[in-house]
């Protein structure tokens, strides 16, 4: 591996590249532009009136009113957002419902809400089945009067299995339950329609739709009930103080307008690839088996488990052919736990252990998935061979 032009880049649920049209769209707001959008001058107007073009870009994008958005400093950040005020603003309310394969930015808040507020709540955290799917009776089943808010991810980052959303919040909202989505990874995936979809929030972030790092969206439906989580001036309708992160505003509208019209390509295009990657190791590999479902699934990723080898060491060995990936999520690896999604699916010990997520893009190529279906079965066999649980499978 020489350089980054050298580098086949399969961890796009991690993070995506900045798309060259979006960083081109960003640079004058951090030069000749920099004025403040809240100006009353016409030279911070201007600022002023692009944040608005994002604004209505990436309403487009989910067929959502623009004054629906609110514009956040990342996915977390949105996440939080929601939960909090979904909790404060009904204060005779203490459950919340959830699952066990929530990434932690929901899942670590909504186990900390406790010392946090110091109030006691009640979470549940339903479980899925061995494909990631979830029991749509049992969901109805945990909904009470107390239920403050219902949190379920879009789709996973891990596993990359899709929740059935829409059917989620129509339940929720029968029930007077409010609804938030982490659609963290769906967004710029697989088309979202808010006008179908009865979410109350939804959580989205700029660098998985090839933005930059560090910009967030919080869609809030109107006339939901609404706490700001950062109360400071006047910024996004008093809704979300702090000056705006304009040049990452901006970018993110370029971003989601470019979304809108890859969703095609990636649902064919990238979806194709995926699966030639995912056919071409399943068959080429002993003992390799596919985490999730196999349709409910987001068109760019591929979980799979390499029985009795150790991820992190797959990982290492791809990066040698310049191959980058994940094993569990990227937040989590680092630790040599077995990922939660995969223990909440019950994927044996031996096989969550080893499993690798491929996660493509629109810039992924036929050449670069030849070129790692031609690596994996020589790194996998070297692997075993070392391997004291192979050997005495
Ligand atoms: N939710 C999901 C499903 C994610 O995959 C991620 C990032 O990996 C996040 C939330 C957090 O987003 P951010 O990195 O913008 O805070």
């Amino acid at each position: 591996m020489s350089g980054v032009d050298s580098v086949i880049y399969m961890d796009n649920n991690a993070t995506t590249k900045v798309a060259p049209e979006v960083l081109e769209t960003m640079l004058p707001y951090f030069s000749e532009l920099y004025g403040n959008p809240s100006s009353m001058h016409s030279f911070g107007g201007q600022v002023g009136k692009a944040v608005r073009t994002a604004r209505e870009q990436v309403a487009a994008l989910i067929n959502a009113k623009p004054e629906e958005i609110i514009f956040t400093s990342c996915g977390t950040e949105s996440d939080s957002t929601a939960i909090l005020s979904a909790l404060q603003a009904q204060p005779d309310k203490r459950h919340i419902v959830t699952t066990r394969v929530e990434h932690p930015a929901v899942k670590n808040l909504c186990r900390s809400l406790d010392s946090l507020t110091g109030h006691k709540h009640r979470l549940t955290e339903l479980p899925v089945e061995s494909d990631g799917t979830i029991d749509l009776q049992r969901f109805e089943d945990s909904l009470d009067d107390e239920t403050a808010i219902v949190s379920v991810m879009w789709a996973n980052n891990e596993t990359g299995v899709v929740f059935p959303i829409a059917e989620m919040a129509r339940i929720a909202k029968n029930r007077g339950v409010l609804f938030h989505t982490d659609a963290v990874q769906a967004v710029g995936k697989i088309a979202i329609d808010m006008a179908d979809v009865p979410v109350d929030f939804l959580s989205l972030s700029g660098h998985k739709l090839h933005a930059p790092k560090g910009i967030g969206v919080l869609y809030v439906r109107k006339r939901t009930p609404f706490v700001p989580f950062l109360i400071g001036g006047h910024q996004e309708k008093g809704r979300r103080g702090g000056t705006e992160n304009v040049a990452s505003i901006i970018g993110l509208g370029k971003a989601c307008e470019l979304a809108a019209g890859h969703i095609t390509t990636e649902n064919t295009v990238v979806r194709a690839l995926r699966d030639k990657l995912e056919k071409g190791l399943l068959t080429g590999i002993p003992n390799s088996l596919l985490n999730g479902h196999k349709t409910q699934r987001l068109p760019n990723t591929a979980n799979i488990s390499f029985e009795y080898v150790e991820g992190e060491a797959i990982l290492l060995h791809m990066n040698r052919f310049g191959i980058c990936a994940s094993s569990g999520s990227a937040c989590t690896s680092g630790s040599l736990e077995p990922s939660h999604v995969l223990r909440a699916m019950g994927v044996p010990f031996t096989a969550a252990h080893g499993s690798i997520r491929y996660s493509l893009s629109v810039y992924n190529t036929e050449a670069e998935v030849d070129f790692v279906l031609e690596k994996m079965p020589g790194i996998i066999a070297n692997l075993r061979e070392m391997s004291p649980f192979w050997q005495n499978r």
